[in-house]
């Protein structure tokens, strides 16, 4: 990609002062007013363009993170393979400030760069802010805004790949991600979450380096995940993580199953439809559940071949602790994943006493949740479903003021 850089003025950019928050405004005052540049990059740019509200705001600087410490009484550097400023305008409500990169590595900032097997460990060389442009990951996630001029600087050809809804690398694609396999999962989220169109490059070289995935921290795949089940287009994401042989490397186990078990697809695709209606509606969700979702068939798969020797606690050990070579789940959720599984099969007992036992468990409704979505797809399980939907509703009149219940749209026909 060439360096050629556009600015876009006011009139031909379209995003108004009313679009950044007030805030932002503040910061990058201070800055400027101190002799530095600032500019809000990134998503939140990106999403007012699409129309989109942004989820937060980015700033970019040439300022040092010593000096923009500096400058403001309360921030602190966070990070360390990327160090970035966290500048507080109140106790909870912080805003991202990060200095002007590089990853152009030469002998003398070796340190500040690192890259292991051409996977980028480490990144804190500072630059211009050009430089700065080149090593972010897509075209539409690299314009700056300069609050001061109200100039638009696109150096990637990002806002025309905005009108034209293409989803591009700025790099070459095997080179990005490589760099950082994660940019794979950020292109199928913001494909389906953006409704964009990821470019035939692009999208084949995730078909040829998709194993590189397993090159991530699980850790960082376990954020990763819930960001694409959580982003309200979930189910596009599945598609799309299928499609593209990802799931192959995220869950390798259930994927087995699903070649042969197209049930389990329905299954799957039944509970994050319900998650992506609860996020559309403002609901909370659990992000256990859909964990509890994707290790289902190969939690099940166990039970059939190992119930009469091993403990559901043995093979639950089993599952999350295969698992979690490529995804880690937290303890505090695996236990979560436990109580929704453990709990099924109390959902065949109709007996009154069961009714008021089971209903006392504080994961009652996240297991019943699971188990109507099993319903969906078992006809065996649908009278006892239809049971359980009538006692649900009276724990969930109980206890309204803690928000809506899923079940309450099943009349609205969403499935
Ligand atoms: P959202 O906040 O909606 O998830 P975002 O694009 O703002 O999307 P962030 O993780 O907040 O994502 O990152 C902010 C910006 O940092 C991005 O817009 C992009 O320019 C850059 N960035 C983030 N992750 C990467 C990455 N893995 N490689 C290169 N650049 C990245
Ligand atoms: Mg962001």
């Amino acid at each position: 990609m060439t360096k050629h850089l556009e600015q876009y003025p006011k009139e031909d950019h379209g995003i108004f002062k009313k679009d950044i928050d007030p805030d932002v405004y503040l910061i990058s005052d201070s800055l400027i007013n101190n002799g530095y540049q600032a500019f809000v990059v990134g998503g939140c740019i990106r999403d007012i363009l699409l129309g989109k509200a942004p989820k937060d705001f980015d700033i970019a600087t040439d300022a040092s993170p010593s000096e923009i410490c500096k400058l403001f009484k309360h921030a602190k550097i966070i990070g360390r393979r990327f160090k970035i400023v966290h500048v507080y305008v109140s106790e909870k409500k912080y805003f991202e400030v990060s200095t002007f990169r590089s990853d152009v590595k030469n002998k003398i900032n070796q340190k500040k760069f690192k890259k292991v097997k051409g996977m980028i460990k480490r990144d804190n060389i500072y630059g211009s802010i050009s430089q700065d442009a080149f090593r972010r990951d897509f075209t539409i996630n690299s314009l700056y805004l300069d609050l001061d001029s109200q100039i638009l600087h696109d150096y990637v050809n990002g806002l025309n790949d905005i009108n034209q809804k293409k989803l591009r690398l700025i790099k070459k694609p095997s080179i990005s991600y490589q760099e950082d396999p994660v940019r794979m999962l950020r292109a199928v989220r913001f494909e389906s979450k953006l409704n964009l169109k990821l470019t035939k490059e692009c999208k084949e070289a995730i078909l040829k380096m998709s194993h590189m995935i397993n090159d991530v921290s699980p850790y960082r795949l376990f954020d990763e995940i819930l960001k694409i089940m959580h982003s309200g287009s979930g189910v596009d994401g599945y598609k799309k993580l299928r499609e593209l042989d990802l799931l192959k490397y995220l869950f390798p186990f259930t994927y087995k199953i699903l070649l042969n078990n197209e049930i389990y697809n329905d299954f799957i695709i039944a509970a994050i439809k319900n998650t992506d209606s609860r996020i559309n509606d403002g609901l909370h969700v659990n992000p256990s559940f859909i964990y509890a979702v994707f290790l289902w068939p190969y939690f099940q798969e166990l039970e059939e071949n190992f119930s009469n020797s091993k403990t559901m606690d043995e093979l639950f050990k089993k599952v999350i602790h295969d698992q979690s070579k490529f995804i880690a789940i937290p303890d505090f959720f695996q236990s979560t994943i436990f109580s929704i599984w453990s709990l099924q099969s109390s959902f065949l007992n109709l007996s009154k006493r069961n009714a008021s036992y089971l209903t006392g468990f504080s994961k009652f409704r996240a297991a019943y949740d699971f188990f109507y979505i099993r319903s969906l797809i078992n006809d065996d399980l649908k009278r006892f479903a239809d049971h359980w939907y009538e006692i649900q509703k009276n724990v969930v009149n109980k206890k309204r003021d803690k928000g809506r219940n899923f079940n309450d749209r099943r009349n609205k026909r969403k499935y």
